[in-house]
């Protein structure tokens, strides 16, 4: 398949006509990488369930791992999901912004988009660029991350490039992403319960405000133990696993050098250190490869460099890599759940 590139820095007249272009693509069944403030989505008619298929074709997509709708108002979602007044308080405090919310279908959307669930996922992005397509395409975009299965999300537009030329219509390249981790995925009972399944950067604190009792899926945080079934499909799948094996490490920076230094001096290693660890890592295991990871409280800021970094590392096919463990509040809990499935589960404690 032949893949076009257009390249969008501002909403002006060029862009409006590129984006009709872009538009018709997905009105006639074609697949369209678009960015958005979380990632790159690729996206498709959510209505139209061959278009869905080609999703999981391009990707690699394993079928039962269902697909976001993506809108262009909060109010669309009543007409692909039965709503109730947890969502609308939703919509008005984080509404358009990176929330996804898990409802009741309706039929109109076709079980290959969801996955043959009753439910349906329906998040409405505020990047300009989204906006707009979803607008001229007049139909919710169906839309996972933008990578190969199995690899981290694409945050750039380079990444896209790397595993989607080729597989779709066209790649409209936004720039880099502005949070760059995907959205919080929460799913709301028919009675109004919230229970979150992904975190984000709309934190279980923020969702704190909205009802008291947020419940956090297990597997937000821990291991699916064999034959679990969750909440969310894409949890149990293997995620952001670069080749070489990832460790996250908790303990003093005193320790953790010592530790790391010991490993480099046979091993070809990589550290995602903080800014104010990077000196003492640096003169304790001079030949580690560092990765600046901001600083300790910055998360955001981590949490937009972590993707690119995860890529990076595996094209220097390092032998280890080490990064410091996240804490498990506020957006560290995003980091957290990224991390601890790059890192497969490993934590060393010292
Ligand atoms: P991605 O867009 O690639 O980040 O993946 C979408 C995520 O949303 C996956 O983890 C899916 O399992 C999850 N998801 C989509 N639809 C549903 C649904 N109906 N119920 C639960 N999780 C969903
Ligand atoms: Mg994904």
């Amino acid at each position: 398949m032949n893949t076009e590139i257009i390249k969008i820095a501002s909403l002006d007249e060029e862009t409006v006509r590129n984006l009709e272009r872009a538009a018709k693509i997905i009105k006639e069944g074609g697949l369209v990488v678009f960015p958005t403030e979380t990632v790159y989505g690729l996206g498709a008619d959510g209505t139209n369930a061959s278009a869905a298929k080609k999703i999981y074709e391009a990707k690699g997509r394993p079928s039962d791992n269902p697909l976001i709708i993506h809108i262009n108002s909060p109010d669309d979602a009543k007409r692909y999901t039965y709503t109730n007044e947890t969502y609308d308080a939703i919509a008005k405090a984080f509404m358009p912004g990176p929330i996804t919310v898990v409802m009741r279908a309706k039929d109109n959307v076709p079980s290959e988009t969801r996955a043959s669930l009753p439910t349906v996922a329906v998040r409405c992005p505020s990047n300009k660029i989204a906006n707009k397509l979803i607008e001229l395409a007049g139909v919710p975009i169906a839309a996972p991350s933008a990578n190969l299965s199995g690899s981290p999300s694409p945050t750039k537009a380079s990444h896209v490039i790397d595993d989607m030329m080729g597989r779709v219509d066209m790649i409209i390249d936004g720039g880099d992403c502005e949070f760059g981790l995907e959205s919080t995925i929460v799913k709301i009972e028919d009675n109004g319960d919230l229970t979150l399944l992904r975190p984000g950067k709309i934190t279980v604190e923020d969702l704190g405000k909205i009802t008291k009792n947020v419940k956090i899926a297990d597997a937000v945080t821990d291991k699916l133990k064999e034959g679990e079934t969750v909440l969310s499909p894409g949890m149990k799948y293997r995620h952001y696993a670069p080749k070489a094996p990832v460790y996250l490490l908790d303990g003093e920076i005193s320790k953790i050098s010592d530790y790391i230094a010991k490993r480099a001096e046979s091993s070809h290693v990589a550290v995602l250190c903080y800014t104010d660890d990077v000196e003492h890592i640096k003169a304790c295991a001079p030949s580690a490869f560092i990765y600046e990871f901001g600083d300790k409280e910055n998360e955001l800021l981590q949490a937009h460099m972590l993707f690119d970094i995860l890529r990076d590392a595996d094209k220097k096919s390092f032998d280890e890599i080490y990064a410091p463990l996240p804490r498990k509040e506020g957006v560290g809990l995003a980091l957290y759940n990224r991390m601890i499935r790059a890192a497969a589960y490993h934590i060393i404690r010292m």
